[in-house]
This record gives C-alpha cells, structure tokens and sequence, in this order.
C-alpha cells in the first residue's frame, strides 16, 4: 500500500520535507490541514510521556533523512561509541546525517526530495574528486568536490533542473557552481543552520535506555 507521507508530516505537526516541491507550495499538507490526521481542526492538546516525546524526535528525524530504524540507529550508536570525546553529540549526530551523499544531493537542490537523491547516486551519476561513487550512505570530507559525470549534463531531467537551481540557495557548508553542476565541501555542516530548534539529545536517551 501506497504511504502517504503527507500524513506522516501531520503527525509529528511538522513539515519533513517529503515530497519534493510541493512541501514549498500552498498545496502541502501542513498548511492546509495544519493538524493531526483524525483530529479536528480545532486545536486538542495532549500530554506526552518522556518516553513519546524521545520516539517522536527520533521518529522525525529519521524519516526526514529517509533511513530504516536500523541505518539510524547505526549512526546514533557511532556517537554513543564516542561519548566524551566529542563535544556536542546533537551536532555531530547531524553531521553524519548531512554529510550522506543524497543528502548532499538533495542540499544542492539536484533533487527535490532525499528520496530522489538517493536514486540518483545509485544509478552513478555522480563523481566524488573524480572517482565514481553510488553509494547514497557515502560520507562526504570537506574539500571534496562532487561533479556530474561527463555526458549526463545533456540529459533533460538535468537541463530542466538548472533552471530550478538557480532560485536555490545552498547550505553555508557547501559551494556549488550550478552551471558546470559542480559543488564542493568547503566546511562542516552545523546543527544550528540544520534544525535549529529540534531536540536531538533526547534521541540519545531514547537509545540508551
Ligand atoms: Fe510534508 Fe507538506 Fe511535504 Fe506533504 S507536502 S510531505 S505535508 S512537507
């Protein structure tokens, strides 16, 4: 059965940015049933065990970044395994997640949902420094420069997306120079420019409970 990932957005009463352009349009769901699904537009408010709050958190990010429970709890059990010795593990949490290729992808506005994104650096069509990478989960150094192979420029989904491209702007961390498709990583992503009100320390009490 088809998912229909509008309501998942309307049950955490936050905008996950799933379905490409629509999620910017007046036609997404956040704005125009702004609610849980089964409720009523009138405002019902619950209270939420600690437990429900950790798993909401954990839940949306994970959907966000489009990982099975298993590939996120492989990152979020990375930054346990260096508890102490990295300073804010909320931040270092995000930069695994931001530095996934597709997730690049998705950044530079390549494609319009991560979903997208990952079908594109599987079908290769995407250089890292010049060697050929179709791996969505491959983990991007800064100074890396991602290109598009040679020849793909002349397809048409990617002509048509340099026109959507040019009214995209991209995260500090990353340049990108739209008309050759050529990005490079100029520094590391930040949790504040990411999801600067998200509450990702309670996802590490979730896991090591
Ligand atoms: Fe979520 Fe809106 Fe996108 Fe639907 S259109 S996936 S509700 S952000």
């Amino acid at each position: 059965m088809k998912k229909n990932l509008c309501k998942t957005c309307r049950r955490f009463s936050q905008k996950l940015f799933l379905k490409g352009e629509r999620c910017f349009s007046p036609r997404c769901a956040m704005v125009k049933k702004p609610y849980p699904p089964g409720m009523k537009a009138k405002k019902r408010k619950f209270r939420q065990a600690e437990y429900g709050k950790q798993l909401v958190e954990k839940q949306k990010l994970k959907i966000s970044y489009n990982l099975s429970e298993e590939q996120f709890k492989k990152y979020v059990n990375q930054v346990l395994k260096k508890r102490g010795r990295v300073g804010d593990e909320a931040e270092e949490l995000i930069k695994k997640l931001e530095k996934r290729l597709d997730n690049v992808i998705y950044r530079l506005g390549i494609a319009s949902s991560r979903k997208q994104a990952r079908q594109l650096v599987s079908h290769a069509f995407f250089l890292i420094n010049g060697k050929s990478i179709d791996i969505p989960s491959y983990e991007v150094r800064q100074n890396d420069v991602i290109t598009l192979k040679k020849g793909k420029m002349q397809k048409n989904f990617f002509k048509e997306i340099l026109v959507v491209l040019k009214k995209k702007t991209v995260p500090s961390w990353l340049k990108f120079e739209k008309e050759k498709f050529k990005a490079e990583v100029i520094a590391e992503p930040s949790l504040k420019e990411v999801v600067p009100n998200a509450k990702i320390s309670v996802i590490f009490e979730f896991y090591s409970r």
